[in-house]
């Protein structure tokens, strides 16, 4: 484009030229046929003359004809001799115009001279004198003409040329600051070229730099996972043996200070438990994102377990808790909703003195579930309430201090709620208490009927002697003490094994009813002690022990071919759910109590029976528990 610019202008200013000079020829040639009338007006006049003084030697008719021939040819210039012809081409000079028209007038004024000489050629001789007279007169003003048109013819040429060299410094000029924007414009252009392809490298660097860091932020994220993995072993495997302890303590004959002491070091236990779980629950959503499992859950149900999780809570507190919740089918991910409820209603209680708590779930729109958790507590001031939902945020105030906490479950809440597509927030006034709510969507609405209670009751349930044997394998000695005594407080037969390899050679001699394994185990690990187990054709129920409270682990467990797990620490209410689960005489109804909160396998949900009535009328429950008087 550049190119074809340049060549453009040099072509224009090619033609520019080429006219200016025609045109200055025109002008010159024109200019020149003036100075030729005059000088050919003067080489007439000067013949004119020669011819009256040869006609003075010899003034015959004959010499008269030739004079007055001579004569014609001088007339026959004064067209050329007009002034406006002069005016036009030497345009600058008046003075030429007047002498021309002088020249004009006297030649005029001659020819009625030979006008009248024509009519009386006798008195040619007398008026010779007069004629030559006119003739020289003629003569030497049409030479001070050629002298004056040549000067005049030459100055026209200087200015001319003065005029087209200054024509041409304009067009150089022109053309150089042309050239200039050009180069310019070429100069800019390759700066802009090298400016973008400059970016383009740094962009191909930033990008190689991203992807190195991102690499690093994956092995870092990796490491972390890694070592949160680790750590959540090596500090659930010591939390097992104390809470398994206290368990375990408790059974036997305890003064009222001594079971004061044990709940005490039961519910730090069971609060660093919680503040671990935050921690892995909240790292593993940061590295993994959101994976939502989806399973129909019915809302009473849910409702049961909560109020069976906090009843004693409640009770320690003097508050009451009331839940109000549609006799309705959802699916949800419920294990995710029961943890978003767990921390709301967790901290509700932790931040309500005295008054009540109160759980109201409802159905928006058919599709739309809203959960309410209102409180009668401390309240949040308003300046605060932006804090909320944001990582390892806590409120200051006193009661915060003295309840501790990870500063996470409110984050957690919001990354949960946000992957199952609602939205979270909360309502609060200091001293009046708070009300945090979510909505999420759920689908498959249906109406849930409540199966009749329970033939046995808790207690009997804790009581029970189950005939069975069991084959424990564990690797760590406390753990495996701790779970033994446990298993033998139900009356079973428990032999152990510390690894997968021994657990198998057991299973080659014996047939177990249970095979509760460990995953984590030197020489052999739990999933391949399971595996080979499943492919040598032992299909005896197995029950996986984990540590790690990643759904990875679970997934894990199940794909090996176990039963079930149960995760770290056991406890005996745990044992007792799995016992009962799997030997029970009494037939299993409606049952979602699950060993840890929700860990139900794939393989446990297959075989509850499930009762699904529709269009049965939905009668909204109402669960109330109130402190004791
Ligand atoms: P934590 O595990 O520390 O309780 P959360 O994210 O669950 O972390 O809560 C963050 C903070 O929000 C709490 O420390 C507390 O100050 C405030 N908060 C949460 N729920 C309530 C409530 N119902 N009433 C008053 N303050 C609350």
């Amino acid at each position: 484009m550049i190119c074809v610019g340049v060549a453009l202008i040099i072509a224009t200013a090619y033609i520019f030229a080429n006219l200016r000079d025609r045109q200055q020829l025109i002008r010159q040639s024109v200019r020149e046929d003036a100075m030729w009338a005059v000088f050919q007006t003067h080489r007439e006049a000067s013949r004119l003359v020669d011819a009256i003084l040869v006609s003075k030697i010899d003034p015959s008719d004959e010499a008269f004809k030739k004079v007055n021939l001579s004569f014609d040819l001088v007339y026959s210039r004064i067209s050329l001799l007009d002034g406006g012809f002069f005016t036009e081409k030497f345009n600058e000079s008046a003075e030429l115009q007047l002498d021309a028209q002088s020249l004009q007038f006297n030649i005029r004024e001659m020819a009625t001279k030979f006008d009248a000489l024509q009519k009386k050629p006798s008195s040619f001789a007398e008026s010779i004198e007069i004629l030559l007279e006119d003739a020289r007169s003629i003569q030497s003003q049409s030479n001070e003409m050629v002298v004056s048109t040549n000067e005049k013819l030459g100055r026209a040429r200087v200015n001319d040329r003065a005029t087209s060299s200054r024509y041409y410094e304009q067009l150089a000029q022109l053309v150089a600051a042309m050239a200039a924007v050009f180069i310019g414009t070429i100069a800019l252009q390759f700066l802009q070229l090298r400016f973008i392809s400059q970016t383009q490298r740094q962009l191909r660097d930033l990008s190689a730099e991203n992807s190195e860091s991102a690499k690093a932020a994956q092995a870092a994220s990796k490491a972390k996972s890694m070592f949160l993995a680790t750590m959540s072993h090596e500090i659930r495997t010591p939390l097992n043996g104390i809470i398994g302890a206290v368990d375990l303590l408790n059974q036997t004959n305890l003064s009222e200070e001594q079971a004061r002491r044990a709940l005490t070091i039961r519910r730090c236990g069971h609060a660093l438990l919680d503040v671990i779980n935050d921690i892995l629950d909240f790292s593993n959503l940061d590295a993994k994102g959101f994976v939502c499992q989806l399973a129909r859950v019915a809302l009473p149900k849910m409702a049961d377990i909560l109020s069976d999780i906090f009843q004693n809570r409640v009770a320690d507190a003097g508050l009451t808790f009331e839940i109000n919740v549609p006799s309705i089918r959802v699916v949800t991910d419920d294990v995710r909703v029961r943890q978003i409820l767990l921390n709301l209603v967790g901290n509700a209680i932790k931040f309500t003195p005295h008054g009540t708590i109160n759980l109201d779930i409802s159905l928006l729109d058919r599709d739309v579930l809203r959960v309410e958790v209102k409180d009668s507590g401390i309240g949040i001031p308003r300046e605060d309430q932006s804090k909320l939902f944001q990582d390892f945020s806590q409120i200051e105030n006193s009661a915060s201090r003295r309840f501790g906490g990870s500063g996470l479950g409110l984050a957690i809440s919001k990354r949960i709620v946000t992957g199952l597509g609602g939205t979270i927030g909360v309502e609060s006034d200091t001293g009046k208490g708070s009300t945090f709510w979510f909505e999420i969507p759920v689908s498959s609405v249906e109406v849930y009927v409540a199966p009749p209670p329970k033939l046995h009751s808790d207690k009997a349930k804790e009581n029970t002697n189950y005939d069975i044997h069991v084959l424990l394998v564990e690797d760590q000695l406390i753990n495996r003490e701790i779970a033994k005594a446990l298993f033998e407080s139900f009356g079973v037969t428990v032999t152990t094994a510390e690894n997968g390899e021994i657990a198998l050679q057991r299973l080659k001699s014996t047939t177990y009813d249970l095979v509760v394994m460990d995953l984590q185990m030197p020489i052999m690990d739990g999933v391949t002690a399971t595996q080979m187990a499943r492919t040598r054709g032992y299909s005896a129920l197995i029950v996986g022990l984990t540590a790690n409270a990643f759904p990875e682990d679970r997934k894990l467990c199940i794909d090996a071919g176990m039963d079930e797990f149960v995760a770290k620490p056991v406890t005996r209410d745990k044992i007792s759910s799995v016992l009962e689960q799997f030997f029970s005489t009494t037939p299993v109804t409606e049952k979602t109590d699950l060993l840890d909160l929700g860990q139900l396998s794939p393989a446990h949900r297959r075989r509850r029976p499930t009762r699904l009535l529709r269009k049965c009328p939905s009668t909204p429950l109402q669960i109330l528990l109130h402190p004791p008087p």
